[in-house]
């Protein structure tokens, strides 16, 4: 397809989607308040599997990895715009580049918020998905990851490991386990507007890892309890691998937060914060642990 073609294809998808956005000018013209702004990107064979994941999971996970950043900040999702690199089994085939478009904008409207412009290139080479999300803030500021601070309990707002079971075992039913996934919108309104948080971010690339990132941000320490980490249905249906899993895995897109108090949300408690102990940011049984976890650069996957 030549780029007006493409570009129909895409803007027909996200009007089936409920996005609908004048696509026609050099700029996106927005009102919007927006204060919090994210961008994250996602590349065949790194993020998702063009064999094993459907064209609108694959476009749905694009948005869920966005709008989950907005969440991690106790941000309401106002606007999104991506840029597709997009190799001839894509550019060529207009229903599986339209699913993908539709897949990206219905996560989007579920969440309030709307596509609003995009790029297109043709590449050599796998799938590119890069997303920037705009949102404003649910309650008078930002959550933060430092934010946390001793004798406050810390929680996840969802069970962790199946994104990564359909990982470890790709079999039907794991894989769409896998995107069950959600970027937890609701629950940051709801802790944003409760006021008792500490500290809030999203996990992305591991409980251990981002647990880790948090403590060391606040300055603090986070004592984990293993046998508090709820795991998810498909992990746990693996087996031994399951506890792991759900400890570094990743890409659960839940809220991992510290807080005084109880939770305006279901949330799971999995352990303190402490005061910065000089054995590490975090203890998993009370033994120093490293953050294992998904690191882009690592060599081995240990926390930086
Ligand atoms: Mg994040």
């Amino acid at each position: 397809m030549n780029e007006s073609q493409l570009l129909s294809v895409i803007d027909g998808a996200l009007r089936r989607a409920g996005s609908v956005a004048d696509l026609t000018d050099d700029c996106a013209y927005v009102e919007s308040g927006a204060q919090l702004i994210t961008t994250d990107t996602l590349i065949e064979g790194v993020h998702f599997d063009s064999q094993l994941d459907t064209a609108e999971q694959i476009g749905a996970q694009a948005a869920v990895q966005n709008l989950s950043d907005l969440a991690a900040s106790g941000g309401r999702p106002l606007f999104l715009v991506w840029s597709l690199c997009l190799p001839p089994s894509w550019a060529d085939e207009a229903e599986r580049l339209s699913a993908l478009a539709f897949g990206f904008a219905r996560v989007a409207t579920e969440h309030g918020a709307c596509v609003v412009g995009g790029n297109l290139s043709r590449i050599d080479g796998p799938l590119v998905i890069a997303v920037t999300a705009a949102g404003a803030c649910f309650g008078p500021s930002p959550l933060t990851r430092s934010g946390a601070r001793p004798g406050q309990a810390v929680y996840v707002s969802g069970r962790l490991g199946d994104a990564a079971a359909g990982v470890f075992d790709p079999s039907a039913a794991t894989r769409l386990a896998r995107h069950g996934w959600r970027p937890h919108i609701a629950e940051a309104q709801a802790l944003a507007l409760w006021g008792g948080v500490g500290a809030c971010m999203d996990i992305s690339d591991g409980l251990l890892l981002d647990a880790t990132r948090l403590a060391r941000t606040s300055g603090v320490t986070l004592a984990l309890s293993r046998s508090a980490i709820p795991i998810g249905e498909a992990a746990a249906a693996l087996g031994k691998p399951a506890l792991d899993l759900a400890m570094t895995g990743g890409e659960d897109y839940v809220l991992l937060f510290t807080a005084e108090g109880s939770p305006p949300i279901p949330a799971y408690r999995i352990g303190e914060v402490r005061e910065a102990d000089v054995r590490g940011p975090l203890l998993l049984d009370l033994v120093p642990t490293l953050g294992r976890g998904f690191d882009h650069f690592g060599t081995a996957s240990n926390a930086s």
